[in-house]
């Protein structure tokens, strides 16, 4: 198969400088929401070397179901310069994108994606992809890698968390109803 049917490129070694630098953005925007309790995942959008647009996950915050990390960088982005097209930007983001989010990239016409940590089970765009690039007139190209360490660390770090907590919350409250029982 030729490489330009690949689902994705690997970065040669001076974009993966810059990619890495963006990336680094990203990762400690995901290190926000993780602290505040939301899914840690960050987004960076980029034209050239300037940053447009910032965002991490605050759905828990904002009471908003779509307020994932790429969909906050992409609001800001247009915001910030006036135009809901997105033409010749970058999203860097930290974990891979879910299907909301890449239906949001498509028709803002982000140029290309650069995501660090794969996500097998809600991964749209080489985990588990639902649509066909050639549905669409536009379609980013995608990068995938830089700092997929330490992103899928933190996510896996806060869903192990999260998981312990509610095991604790449990026992908590098996043990108040036991001594309920015991009086
Ligand atoms: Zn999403």
């Amino acid at each position: 198969m030729p490489c330009s049917q690949a689902p994705y490129t690997v970065p040669d070694l001076q974009s993966l400088d810059v990619h890495t630098g963006f990336m680094q953005q990203a990762l400690l925007l995901a290190q926000r929401a993780g602290e505040q309790g939301e899914v840690p995942v960050g987004a960076v959008l980029v034209r050239g070397d300037r940053v447009l647009g910032e965002g991490y996950n605050q759905c828990i915050e904002k009471h908003d179901p779509t307020a994932h990390a790429e969909i906050n960088a992409l609001r800001a982005g247009a915001l910030n310069i006036g135009n809901y097209r997105l033409a010749d930007t970058t999203l860097y983001v930290t974990v891979e994108p879910c299907m909301m989010c890449l239906g949001a990239i498509i028709h803002s016409r982000v140029g290309h994606v650069v995501f660090a940590a794969a996500e097998p089970k809600a991964g749209a765009l080489v985990s588990r992809p639902m649509v066909q690039r050639d549905q669409f007139n536009h379609f980013p190209q995608v990068t995938a890698g830089p700092l997929a360490q330490p992103c899928g660390q933190l996510m896996s770090d806060f869903f192990a968390t999260r998981r312990r907590q509610q095991r604790d919350l449990k026992l908590a409250a098996a043990s108040i109803g036991k001594d309920i029982n015991e009086q």
